[in-house]
């Protein structure tokens, strides 16, 4: 995969307020391309191995919990300089420290339920495209 991209997941809670519209178009206005999109639910086995690196964390299985509880939205998106540039645009983990006209800032309410989650490097944003989306759905 190129390494101009980074790979997106709305999640349940932003999914179940009505925001994906919203945010696919900041998305779009921050000039990134969609490249792959696809609304789906991870199952338990999902999760727990999509955040394997925080099994470790007290959260980790409220989280889990919550990244299964409803649908979300996976996108791979193409910029120059993806991976870091899309973090700025999401804000921080937690919402209450995110900048204002962040995703996270606009959408999240919490720092668990915060809306988005975005790749921490080039390597990480392709095994996650590569968890998400079968070679034919990139585009
Ligand atoms: P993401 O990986 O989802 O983009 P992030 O990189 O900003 O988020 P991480 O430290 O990787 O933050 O944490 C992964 C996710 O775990 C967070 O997005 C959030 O949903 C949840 N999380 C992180 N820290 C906490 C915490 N202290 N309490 C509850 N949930 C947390
Ligand atoms: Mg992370």
């Amino acid at each position: 995969m190129k390494t101009n991209r980074t790979f997106t997941m709305i999640k349940p809670d932003a999914v179940e307020n009505g925001y994906i519209g919203a945010i696919l178009a900041k998305i779009n206005e921050a000039g990134f391309k969609i490249v792959a999109l696809k609304m789906t639910q991870m199952s338990k086995r999902d999760a727990q191995l999509f955040y394997a690196v925080h099994a470790q964390r007290p959260f980790f299985s409220s989280l889990v919990d919550f990244m299964v509880s409803g649908p979300i939205v996976a996108a791979i998106l193409e910029k120059e300089n993806a991976v870091e540039d899309f973090r700025k645009l999401i804000g921080a983990t937690n919402p209450a420290d995110a900048e204002d006209g962040t995703i996270r800032k606009l959408f999240a309410a919490s720092i668990q339920n915060n809306a988005i989650h975005g790749s921490d490097s080039d390597e990480n944003a392709m095994i996650e495209s590569y968890f998400h989306f079968a070679t034919r759905e990139m585009f």
